[in-house]
């Protein structure tokens, strides 16, 4: 099948659409966002993303950000099967990439239960788009082999997460939904065995007119004398002392 073929009549895609910048769409979701009778979208999507949408294209807010009261997962998942049962051909676009922290997962499965056809297009995701805004290599030969990507949910007080197999395991640490456990997260990775000189870097709205970085140690986070706006990827690191910052 081709990813970017036309989409049949009660067919779901789900796309992805990067950090923001339309730019960074792929083909494919740029194809499909411009030829498809509804998009279900996330509030994380950009205006610049549902510029691209058709003239006619019914455009439905279904996303969730941090505490707002808004559509459960359930009535999402509940709204695709019944667009696509009424003879929709229907985009569901999601910041960055579907499955990574996006419930992509939970709305395939839902699909497939239901018999619809759908198809995936990978997005580029924030965690890898917001280091690469701020100059910062995600690996790094001479820094790490390896990386992880988390949420700043696991930082809340019923952490289960081993902290301290974490920080051996892993030399980078990208968190996705970091902004307001900043604090706690810089504190558990202290109490893990991270020095408090450990770089760290904050890229709020990356690819977006209001995109901005901080750089900062573990100590300061830890201390509240940085914060972090939503929506921001945190990076703490080696790699942060390898930024180059390209866009000044
Ligand atoms: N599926 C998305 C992630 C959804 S979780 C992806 O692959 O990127 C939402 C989190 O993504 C936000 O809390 C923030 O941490 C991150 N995020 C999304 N867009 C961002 C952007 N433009 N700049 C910085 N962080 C972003």
């Amino acid at each position: 099948m081709k990813l970017d073929a036309p989409l049949i009549t009660g067919e779901v895609a789900l796309v992805g659409a990067g950090p923001g910048d339309a730019c960074l769409l792929t083909l494919a979701a740029a194809k499909l966002i411009g030829d498809c009778d509804v998009i279900v979208y996330d509030a994380l999507v950009s205006e610049d993303v549902l510029n691209l949408a058709a003239v006619g294209a019914e455009l439905i807010l279904a996303g969730k950000r941090g505490g707002r009261p808004s559509a459960s997962q359930l009535d999402i998942c509940e709204t695709l099967i019944e667009l696509a049962n009424e003879g929709k051909r229907v985009v569901r676009l999601k910041g960055g990439d579907p499955f990574v922290f996006g419930r992509g997962g939970e709305e395939m499965r839902a699909l497939a239960t239901a018999g619809i056809r759908f198809r995936i297009i990978p997005g580029i995701t924030a965690g890898v788009a917001a280091p690469a805004m701020a100059g910062i290599p995600v690996t790094d030969r001479s820094v790490n082999g390896s990386l992880a990507f988390l949420t700043g949910h696991e930082a809340s007080e019923k952490s289960r997460m081993d902290w301290k197999a974490l920080v051996e395991a892993f030399p980078v640490l990208v968190f996705y939904m970091g902004a307001k456990n900043l604090p706690q997260i810089a504190a558990r990775l202290l109490d893990a065995g991270l020095a408090q000189q450990t770089p760290l870097a904050i890229i709020h709205a990356a690819t977006l007119a209001e995109e901005s970085t901080t750089i900062a140690t573990l100590e300061q986070a830890a201390n509240g004398s940085v914060s972090a706006r939503s929506p921001s990827i945190l990076i703490i690191g080696d790699v942060v002392s390898k930024r180059i910052s390209w866009k000044d």
